[in-house]
């Protein structure tokens, strides 16, 4: 089974150049600051699973091109394989949005996509202040950039955590050498090793990292553009923070198309800066 808290049934922004609609899977072991979606942390967020995505792609046929599954995090759930196999069956591409923290799982779902927006929010040194776990690390240990006051994640008690068939990283592919698959601590690591499967395959890639000027320094936002440039990445988008939806941890600041160091669009063949 799959956690579903929500169908988008058209969307046109979700998939650049496709028409699809949205599975927004419950769930995500993390707590990043910035989360508009915050609102899908915990399982329990779910109304509704993948028999109501099915019914509604039996009516699509000819009308959309796919379906992206998104979250939440998606890839938190085992259940994901077999939606996604059945989304092909029905005659669909697969889009997935993720925050890269299950690299075994993303290993396994590869021949069922078509599309991924992978998630890359920081320098991999540095990644754990912005990808705070949801409940392998006290907040107390989590490196907070400066600007950033409560935790997300302390409105739950340290050491809990999402229940137990969501967050499972340790169940991606036997077969893959992903022995990091443990999204409680060294986020970054998990997110470059999602990132080079990805590189791997043949599945068409996007990168996102999302831009909050007290998260990420201009200097923060060079490394991780000239990293993904040396790494083979080829669509880079930045987007700038949106307040709107967040908890209001933030302060509601912004980055401008200017900000972004003039040297880095040209490492990529597709660079986009998406606006607040
Ligand atoms: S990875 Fe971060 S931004 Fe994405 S759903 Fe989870 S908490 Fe929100």
């Amino acid at each position: 089974m799959l956690r579903i808290a929500g169908i988008t049934p058209f969307s046109t922004v979700d998939w650049p150049g496709k028409l699809a609609c949205v599975a927004f899977c419950a769930g995500c072991p993390w707590r990043c600051p910035y989360c508009q979606n915050h609102a899908l942390w915990h399982a329990d967020s779910a109304s509704t699973d993948e028999n109501e995505l099915y019914a509604l792609l039996e009516q699509r046929h000819g009308l959309l091109d796919g379906v992206v599954l998104s979250g939440g995090e998606p890839l938190a759930q085992p259940g994901v394989l077999e939606v996604a196999m059945r989304v092909r069956e029905l005659g669909f591409m697969v889009g997935l949005h993720t925050c890269g923290a299950f690299p075994g799982r993303l290993h396994e779902l590869l021949p069922y996509l078509d599309w991924v927006g992978l998630d890359v929010k920081a320098p991999w040194d540095s990644y754990d202040a912005i990808a705070r776990p949801a409940g392998g690390v006290r907040p107390a240990e989590v490196i907070r950039p400066a600007g950033i006051g409560r935790s997300i994640g302390e409105d739950r008690p340290a050491g809990e955590v999402l229940p137990a068939d969501v967050i499972r990283p340790s169940e991606g592919s036997a077969s893959h050498t992903a022995g990091t698959d443990t999204a409680a601590s060294n986020t970054g690591a998990l997110v470059r090793e999602s990132l080079d499967v990805l590189l791997a395959s043949n599945v068409e890639l996007e990168v996102r990292t999302t831009w909050h000027p007290r998260l990420l320094a201009v200097d923060d936002v060079a490394r991780i553009g000239e990293e993904l440039a040396s790494r083979g990445v080829r669509t880079w988008a930045v987007q700038a923070y949106r307040h709107v939806g967040t908890t209001g941890e933030l302060i509601n600041e912004t980055v401008f198309p200017s900000d972004v160091p003039a040297e880095l669009p040209p490492l990529f063949e597709h660079f986009e800066f998406r606006r607040a």
